[in-house]
């Protein structure tokens, strides 16, 4: 019985030493042995020195002994826990392919990133492959500038495609595909005008292109390719027109588009939806989970009813729910309208959430990433706030960041008495960042809303510095040891540089005096204003501010 105890104790002291860096506590080890056998509870008196010595003994030990000893499955608790995501259904290691299809129609925000993101790191954890399909179906929208912008930016958030490809380059296959569907009675065309066919969908009423043969359907579907205009001819799937879901209300597959593709020019004038390219082009390439946002929801039906109808191999769907950030709009068409109309600069306009823009404002590859496995991969909507996203990055940049001092709406302020002619400052109180050397001039800046906060005869301290007491406009210096009741103010001296700061999310710009060591800094350096926060130098006279 005794030596039963004496097992437990170890086996509880070993695992928690093991998952805090090899020290036990015994406090917590007796927990998990209660937790485990509750009927010691009643014996913990003689129990408690036991354990007391068995954590001792094995404090002792080193991490790696600890380890070696550990006869039980241990699941090792690293501080930082990783975010993993739940696993796939029916997923087979080394043979799961996912895919990522943005129509190359404008700039990836952040919520193509969470698409992108949970698409390639399921193909890493299952040691899969990863697509990266441009569904470029409509040349209306496709440009030259966003398929390499989304290249671009994908590889910026370490999303690292094993294929890359075009639905462009498969319209033989997909006209092959309709053609099957045709000639099993699956498709039909449809000359009726845009105005009735939207109308017959809403009544749930078939017209009569629908009764057609399939001989006529092919002859016509041949016509789409040479003599039909835009709009006087659709491929339609024959759906059902009463269904509930309207989706299966005869959807269109192919459409005549004569606009020059900026891959293909000329060559095709019959382009597929993306309701009949989806499936098909899954299945053929081989897709086995086909992830996508939940508002598809209702195209699932339509998605497997394709595929039924060709007889194709049918991947696995999953549906996430869609990521909205508070206050930020994230619509392609949107966004193309606000630049059109000259509301934002351009796709990386620091008020957008474009990856662009995230990059410039400062966000860290990481750190989406990170922000987006820890949403997971569930349909309840949610809408984060960028408290979420500003708490990851900061530690990433932390460490990283220099310390600057900045004031906004500064105030002159005369220096009495303060012996030094300059003083040498740390970058960073705790790495090694460097120095930065700072001239002491006859007078400094410090901000209004601290000088308002004094009153007349009121000692303060300037942080580095030292402690002064206030005259009027003139600051006297009154000793350098700490004291920590004082208030703390941050200053810059006379030589200090104007500054702009924008919140892009506020849309509103402040001006200020930045320490003149600034100018040694880079544009694109992120840096931390003390006691206001970090921010991206953007330019030379401007910063956009990032997050406390
Ligand atoms: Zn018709």
């Amino acid at each position: 019985m005794v030596e039963d105890i004496r097992e437990l104790i170890k086996k509880h002291a070993l695992l928690n030493a093991i998952s805090y860096g090899g020290k036990a506590n015994s406090k917590a080890v007796i927990g998990k042995i209660l937790a485990e056998k509750e009927e010691l509870r009643s014996k913990i008196k003689e129990i408690l020195p036991l354990v007391e010595e068995i954590v001792n003994e094995v404090n002792k030990l080193s991490l790696e002994e600890q380890l070696k000893m550990v006869n039980y499955p241990v699941s090792l608790k690293s501080k930082e826990e990783k975010k993993i995501l739940p696993p796939l259904p029916k997923a087979e290691k080394g043979k799961v392919v996912t895919r990522f299809p943005p129509e190359p129609s404008g700039y990836l925000h952040i919520g193509h990133a969470k698409a992108a993101i949970i698409d390639h790191e399921y193909a890493r954890m299952y040691d899969g492959k990863f697509i990266l399909r441009f569904d470029d179906t409509n040349p209306v929208n496709a440009k030259i500038e966003y398929y390499e912008a989304i290249k671009e930016d994908l590889i910026w958030l370490g999303v690292k495609p094993d294929i890359i490809e075009n639905t462009s380059d498969d319209l033989e296959r997909l006209y092959y595909y309709a053609e099957r569907l045709i000639e099993k009675g699956f498709a039909y065309v449809c000359l009726c005008d845009p105005e009735t066919i939207k109308l017959n969908r809403m009544k749930g009423m078939e017209c009569n292109c629908r009764k057609s043969s399939f001989e006529v359907n092919l002859e016509r579907w041949e016509k789409m390719f040479k003599e039909y205009s835009r709009n006087e001819a659709i491929l339609r799937f024959k759906g059902n027109m009463k269904s509930l879901n309207t989706v299966m209300r005869d959807p269109t597959l192919f459409r005549i588009i004569e606009e020059e593709h900026p891959l293909k020019g000329n060559k095709y004038r019959v382009w597929p939806t993306y309701d009949f390219a989806a499936p098909v082009k899954d299945s053929l390439d081989g897709v086995t989970h086909a992830l996508r946002t939940k508002e598809y929801e209702l195209r699932d039906e339509l998605y497997f009813s394709i595929l039924k109808a060709l007889e194709l191999r049918e991947p696995i769907l999953i549906e996430f729910s869609r990521l909205e950030m508070k206050g930020s709009v994230l619509s392609k068409r949107k966004i193309r309208e606000m630049i059109s109309k000259g509301l934002v600069s351009g796709w990386d306009d620091p008020r957008l959430a474009t990856l662009r823009a995230l990059k410039r404002r400062g966000y860290q590859p990481e750190a989406i990433k990170e922000f987006i496995l820890s949403l997971g991969v569930s349909k309840v909507e949610s809408e984060p706030t960028w408290d979420l996203i500003n708490s990851i990055n900061r530690k990433i940049i932390d460490p990283k960041a220099k310390r600057l001092f900045f004031v906004s709406e500064p105030v002159k302020v005369k220096l009495e008495g303060f012996p030094l002619k300059k003083v040498k400052l740390r970058y960073h109180p705790d790495r090694d960042l460097g120095e930065r050397e700072i001239e002491i001039t006859e007078s400094l800046f410090i901000s209004k809303e601290d000088f308002e906060s004094i009153r007349e005869g009121e000692k303060i301290r300037l942080m580095d510095l030292g402690n002064f007491t206030i005259k009027e406009d003139k600051l006297l210096f009154d000793g350098f040891e700490l004291d920590h009741k004082l208030k703390k103010f941050h200053w810059v001296n006379g030589k200090a540089l104007d500054l702009k700061v924008l919140f892009p999310l506020e849309d509103r710009l402040i001006k200020g005096k930045v320490e003149d060591n600034f100018q040694n800094l880079n544009i694109g350096d992120i840096v931390q204003f003390v006691r206001f926060g970090f921010c991206k130098i953007d330019s030379k006279d401007e910063v956009i501010f990032l997050h406390k």
